[in-house]
């Protein structure tokens, strides 16, 4: 299946084959900062699977201590989603914001990582994988 995900505006845009190599939510403060929500719903695709994409974005890259890791995040210069980013550890794989997949959206997330931080008020359900 072919997957367009899109900013708030709707002038950034990928559109990308296939499922997520990765597809989860995760609770630690970075994501939850980032999305200003209450977990982050990242999807991971190859690289390979990008179709196309679009719309003028910026990138902020920096160093991610927790972790470990760099990331590169592209966001809407128009609107500020944050639509992609890459991880310095996962090189052939893409991050997608798997909220802004909208038409069709993805299915249920596989796992629930940095699960020990989740918020008292969410509940994950049973058949999620929940470690970290
Ligand atoms: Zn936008
Ligand atoms: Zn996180």
């Amino acid at each position: 299946m072919r997957r367009t995900a899109r900013c708030a505006c709707g002038d950034a845009f990928i559109t990308v084959e296939g499922e997520p190599s990765q597809y989860g939510i995760c609770h630690c403060s970075n994501c939850r900062r980032r999305t200003g929500s209450a977990f982050g719903l990242s999807a991971y695709f190859p690289k390979a699977a990008v179709i196309e994409r679009g719309g003028a974005m910026n990138e902020f890259a920096f160093h991610h201590a927790t972790f470990n890791h760099d990331q590169c995040r592209h966001f809407c210069v128009r609107c500020g989603t944050t639509l992609i980013w890459t991880i310095s550890t996962m090189p052939d794989l893409i991050g997608i914001a798997a909220g802004c997949f909208t038409d069709p959206p993805l299915g249920t997330p596989s796992y629930s990582t940095s699960h020990s931080q989740c918020l008292e008020w969410v509940e994950v359900p049973a058949g999620i994988n929940k470690g970290g």
